[in-house]
């Protein structure tokens, strides 16, 4: 069928036909459903998201990242977990539906999977309020309703889903140094480990986003001083800290490009609002993932390294 042969093309396609192919699926929905597609790209892009670093859920597989338990898909009650029968699924109080029109409901069908999405955000309204209160009752965490929130955000801005550019958080033609210091144990403010890469530079030096995503966090902090956050598509949260100041017009919700110029190397934090000096001025650059259940602080450097090698090709 047309479903199985999509699915076994999505890891042999090329990225870019991959992107305009997942396309295709939500404008699709969109007119099936009257939910825009953004919101529909950015559940499913949350959804690939959490698959890749959740054990208990399979890996993403085809051209769509969703995955429904089989007892939500065809009734707990049901006593054929992958039942494809719309009749029976829905005799069962299962919430699978066909989207294709080939009069079956299956739970591995990019259309019917989509379809099923768009037609339960439909039952709640199609405007960011009711479409929050729809994802905040399906996924009962706020994490889930701010990283989905965030994917629509940049899909409906940049109007195109192949948002995966990353860059090299300083400009090119600047001196800076950093090493991997993740891990070590810190100078002040008792007992926490490093979480992130510290990368020396001068007073004033740009700090840029290195992601599409959305500003999630602009304020000081006794320990970052001036800092900023931003939540990528790939639900990953980076932390830029010890700012000297922040990019004019810069705002929380804003969407950001890679590359955008977020703040400027500085030395705050280490004490009240304004505190500045007490180390060497270096941008503080810390990267955690949200899995769906929690989240983590992970590894910066090999990121930064992999960044830096493709800037000093440009
Ligand atoms: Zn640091």
């Amino acid at each position: 069928m047309f479903s199985s042969g999509i699915l076994i093309e999505a890891a042999e396609l090329p990225q870019a036909e991959l992107y305009q192919k997942r396309m295709e699926l939500y404008k699709k929905t969109e007119m099936s459903t009257g939910v825009p597609w953004f919101y529909i790209a950015a559940v499913d892009q949350y959804e690939q998201s959490i698959r890749h670093v959740r054990k208990d859920l399979p890996k993403p597989d085809g051209l769509v990242g969703i995955y429904i338990k089989p007892e939500y898909w065809a009734g707990i009650a049901n006593p054929y977990i992958e039942d494809s029968n719309p009749l029976s699924i829905s005799f069962f109080n299962g919430k699978g539906l066909d989207g294709n029109g080939d009069g079956k409901a299956e739970r591995k069908n990019e259309e019917d999977l989509l379809y099923t999405a768009g037609k339960y955000l439909a039952k709640y309204g199609t405007d960011d309020t009711r479409i929050r209160i729809a994802l905040w009752n399906y996924y009962k965490r706020d994490q889930a309703v701010i990283a989905i929130m965030t994917n629509a955000k940049v899909y409906r801005k940049m109007n195109r889903i192949d948002l995966q550019e990353k860059v090299f958080p300083l400009p090119k033609g600047y001196n800076y140094s950093y090493n991997n210091t993740w891990g070590d144990r810190r100078g002040w403010g008792g007992r926490r480990i490093h979480e992130g890469t510290d990368i020396f530079a001068g007073y004033g030096v740009p700090v840029r986003s290195v992601a599409y995503g959305v500003v999630e966090l602009k304020g000081w902090n006794k320990f970052g001083g001036w800092r900023i956050g931003v939540r990528d598509l790939n639900n990953t949260y980076h932390y830029y800290a010890h700012l000297n100041g922040f990019a004019k017009d810069l705002k929380i919700g804003d969407v950001v490009k890679p590359g955008d110029i977020i703040g400027s190397v500085g030395s705050s934090g280490y004490g009240p609002p304004g505190t500045a000096g007490k180390f060497p001025p270096h941008l503080h650059f810390g990267m955690y993932k949200d899995n769906g259940i929690n989240e983590w602080s992970f590894d910066p450097y090999p990121h930064l390294k992999a960044w830096e090698r493709s800037q000093s090709k440009k």
